[in-house]
């Protein structure tokens, strides 16, 4: 099993999901975002999606099927720097592609994200929501899952797109967690400041049209993303053509929540302050991932946030780096 982007938080968890499950895992990672410390599972491959002549040196063994997560992933960056998104993520993926039809890889299980949604439109997003991303980051995922569709047609490519929504968790006793500079992610951040690192929080705008006014998000378990990962692999045996599933745990929790079970969770207070909102955050996300439940056989496993934050707080209070 071919890795690419394995030493990113959620590549990494996938990773170490397969070697626990058997698989001779290899990973292609170029370091750019990703951690030396979290290439712990199987071998590494120094290559870069960007230089597509360095790709031949990952099928030089028989690879049976590909994990595709190499990509720039902020949503803000993506809006000041659209050029390096599409090259990263849209070019970067083409160049994936091509170097496996060369050497006859036909699966591929591809990183996407609820960004393909853009604003939602009703309470849960299901795979048929219209897709209309509102930034580059979103506006390239969407374009990879189209060239995987259209791939499908012309070469005969398996592959399945697992969309995201907000991936949060660790795999503490395997010494990987999420870490990411600059850190943007709100679970991170909150754990960060009832450590005492980095002082209060910043909840970005509390004027929603929400309960408490604070934005709602699906957090789902990174093991339990990466458990999608494993089950689309067995699924794509049995299924031509290019598939998009939602993953999430159908349940929103707001900003507020979150700080309330983290200050639970960790036993104090947690400081926090509230600034406007931040660009292009939308009031409420929530999955609806019945599909992935019914043709992958997927039943996340963490479906409390508190059993989410305490992994995320254990990794935090002792990382392996
Ligand atoms: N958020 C926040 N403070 C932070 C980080 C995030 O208030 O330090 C909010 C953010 O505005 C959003 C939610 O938490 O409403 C989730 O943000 P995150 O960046 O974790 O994920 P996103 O939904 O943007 O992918």
């Amino acid at each position: 099993m071919l890795v690419c982007g394995g030493a990113g938080y959620i590549g990494a968890h996938a990773a170490y999901a397969l070697a626990q499950q058997g698989f001779e895992v290899s990973v292609l990672d170029n370091l750019s975002t990703g951690h030396r410390e979290a290439l712990r599972w199987g071998r590494w491959i120094d290559a870069d999606l960007l230089q597509p002549q360095s790709l031949d040196a990952a099928f030089a063994r028989p690879v049976d099927a590909v994990m595709h997560f190499c990509a720039r992933s902020l949503v803000g960056e993506s809006v000041i720097a659209p050029y390096d998104y599409y090259d990263n993520n849209v070019v970067g993926s083409l160049n994936l592609l091509r170097v496996m039809h060369r050497h006859g890889v036909g699966k591929l299980v591809f990183s996407s994200s609820a960004a393909v949604f853009g604003h939602p439109i009703g309470e849960r997003i299901d795979e048929a929501h219209p897709k209309a991303p509102i930034n580059p980051y979103g506006a390239s995922k969407l374009m990879v899952e189209r060239i995987l569709a259209d791939a499908a047609q012309a070469y005969g490519l398996r592959s399945v797109s697992l969309r995201y929504f907000n991936a949060a968790g660790a795999a503490a006793e395997a010494g990987i967690g999420e870490s990411h500079d600059p850190e943007t992610h709100l679970i991170p951040n909150v754990i960060r400041a009832g450590l005492g690192q980095g002082g209060a929080l910043n909840v970005f705008g509390d004027d929603y049209g929400t309960t408490d006014g604070t934005c709602v998000r699906d957090y789902v378990h990174v093991l339990d993303l990466a458990d999608a990962h494993i089950r689309a692999l067995d699924w794509m045996d049995g299924n031509e053509g290019a598939h998009c599933f939602n993953l999430g745990n159908d349940a929103g929790f707001s900003v507020l929540q979150v700080i309330r079970a983290a200050s639970q969770v960790m036993g104090r207070d947690i400081e926090y302050r509230v600034l406007p909102r931040r660009h292009g955050d939308p009031a409420v996300l929530v999955a609806s991932s019945q599909a992935a439940r019914v043709h992958l056989g997927w039943t996340p496993r963490y479906t409390g946030i508190e059993r989410i934050i305490e992994s995320a707080y254990r990794w935090h209070r002792d990382p392996g780096f």
